[in-house]
């Protein structure tokens, strides 16, 4: 029996997958501004949290939905820059 079928079709169905989930990547990310200053925002490396690029406010995911809202935040110190890796 020909299994090529499912070949192209495991694939699609995991993306189908990820699309249902909501996952929150990066190029979403992007597209958020800190509620609180108006700068760009990006993912923390362990992707629990969103963070800003100015004030360095860190909004909490909860659930797969980031929490934007100035009042959850937390005021976070910069991380520290692991060796080797360009500073974000
Ligand atoms: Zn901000």
């Amino acid at each position: 029996m020909d299994d090529g079928w499912e070949r192209v079709a495991s694939p699609l169905r995991a993306a189908f997958v990820n699309l249902a989930r909501m996952k929150i990547t990066e190029e979403f990310v992007e597209m958020m501004i800190c509620p609180a200053c108006q700068s760009k925002v990006r993912l923390k490396e362990d992707g629990s949290a969103i963070k800003c690029r100015s004030c360095r406010r860190v909004y909490p995911i909860e659930d797969d939905m980031p929490s934007m809202m100035p009042d959850k935040a937390i005021i976070e110190d910069e991380e520290p820059t692991a060796a080797g890796r360009p500073p974000a």
